[in-house]
């Protein structure tokens, strides 16, 4: 029985084939015959890492090493129970963080463990403590085998499909600042042959889906379509799937009460021909302040003056006596912009602004409206601000008070519409999509049309 067991031990005991320190790097690597699963731990007093290597032959029952600057030294040592040990011991005044300590299989028998910068300490009274304690486990990376991609879709109904010859072990997703585009990278891939970015349909829900193979990695960047949104990245086996969520789809968020009131479609907006009402339309900035300049040089003042020339046609089409603070790039104090609204007596004053936030926040996006102390002006902000949550599919920052001079100054129920954030990854692609400006237009026409259709 005994004599049965120690050959089928035998057989499958691995060789340490080779090993090698390299000081400038303070990085051990070594190689197997056969694939093993070492065990690491730091022992403390001195520091020091203990790779055991289980089921594993050395020619020689000992081998050491010098080390330089901070390793005392590195020690190769045959165990009795047919384990071999490996010891990276530290000067006795230097010590390592355990959780920077990276164990990674190469390949099925390479192995690399590299050591971050040991630091210096104060001399600490050395107290010889065994190698086989606990000490900290440190974790091991298994060598993972490289992911063939073998297709890339996507698919009608707005999934993005990568499938592989394989799982694909690790993959990060998000918004890529500077490309204005959502990013999926898959760890150790590489795309097969004759596999590239697929076509897509420009109607459909991403405007451009590309792929390109970076170092180890295979890098699909999606630009979604103006209204689409990014859904979840999940893996079944070896199939990786991106759901691009339509406006069909679209979820409120929590507090969202766009839900509670009815609007009619935005191609027939309420008319009020019938009601003699003012309304003072403010493109923020203009001329040589070109307001946030966000994505791509997206600036603020384009999308404004568009936004607002468009929204004073669909307003005086429907009936409404329309002011505008400006009507082309120019630059204008807030001051007269408030004396335009006043001294023509409008009704509502409405001032459209692009948000920006930091361009290292691409992930900041939305849609939120601003009033200064009258109900009117907070219920003005607030269906005006519904009526584009219904229009678009946009984040919603909700309904905000803030002491901005053109609401405090002016005499009538006065609304600010952020439309989107010019530094937003989601919101800039479609602040720059002139098609999407309309619905804007329409959406805060919409609002204030129904505004003035429940008030007057
Ligand atoms: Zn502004």
């Amino acid at each position: 029985m005994l004599s049965v067991l120690l050959v089928a031990l035998s057989a499958e005991a691995a060789k340490l084939e080779s090993w090698q320190f390299d000081d400038q790097q303070n990085r051990l690597t070594f190689t197997t015959d056969e694939p093993i699963q070492p065990q690491v731990r730091l022992l403390d007093d001195p520091m020091r890492l203990v790779i055991d290597l289980p089921d594993t032959e050395l020619e020689r029952r000992r081998d050491r090493e010098n080390g330089e600057g901070a390793i005392d030294e590195i020690e190769v040592r045959r165990l009795d129970d047919r384990k071999a040990r490996i010891i990276i011991e530290l000067e006795n005044n230097y010590i390592i963080d355990p959780g920077r300590v990276v164990v990674q299989g190469t390949s099925e028998t390479t192995w690399s463990v590299q050591l971050p910068p040991p630091q210096r300490v104060r001399d600490r009274d050395r107290r010889s403590n065994r190698d086989d304690e606990v000490g900290i486990p440190i974790a091991v990376t298994p060598y993972v085998p490289v992911a063939l991609i073998e297709s890339i879709e996507l698919t009608e109904g707005g999934t993005v499909t990568i499938q592989s010859d394989r799982p694909v072990e690790s993959y990060t997703s998000g918004w890529d600042q500077a490309t204005a585009s959502y990013q999926i990278r898959l760890s150790r891939s590489r795309l097969a042959r004759g596999v590239g970015s697929p076509t897509v349909d420009r109607r459909g829900a991403a405007l451009r889906v590309q792929v390109r193979q970076a170092t180890e990695e295979v890098i699909i960047s999606i630009q979604p379509a103006p209204g689409v949104r990014i859904g979840e990245l999940t893996q079944a086996n070896q199939t990786l799937s991106l759901a691009l969520v339509g406006r069909a789809q679209r979820q409120f968020l929590p507090g969202d009460r766009a839900a509670t009131r009815v609007f009619p479609p935005l191609n027939q907006l309420p008319n009020v021909a019938n009601q003699r009402v003012s309304i003072a339309i403010d493109p923020g900035h203009g001329g040589r302040d070109p307001g946030a300049v966000g994505i791509g040089g997206l600036r603020e003042t384009d999308i404004v003056l568009d936004v607002s020339l468009q929204l004073a046609t669909l307003l005086r089409e429907h009936g409404a006596e329309v002011v505008l603070t400006r009507q082309d790039e120019r630059e204008i104090d807030l001051e007269p912009r408030v004396l335009t609204a006043n001294r023509a007596n409008a009704d509502l004053f409405v001032s459209i602004h692009a948000n920006a936030i930091s361009m290292s926040r691409p992930d900041v996006n939305g849609v939120e409206t601003y009033f200064y102390g009258s109900p009117a002006g907070r219920e003005l902000s607030d269906v005006i601000l519904q009526s584009i949550l219904e229009a678009a599919d946009m984040r919603n920052r909700g309904v905000k008070e803030a002491r901005f001079y053109v609401l405090r100054r002016t005499a009538m129920p006065a609304t600010l519409v952020e439309v989107g954030f010019v530094t937003g990854a989601e919101d800039a692609p479609r602040l720059a999509d002139p098609e999407f400006r309309t619905l804007i237009a329409q959406a805060i026409a919409r609002g204030i049309l129904q505004y003035v259709v429940e008030t007057f």
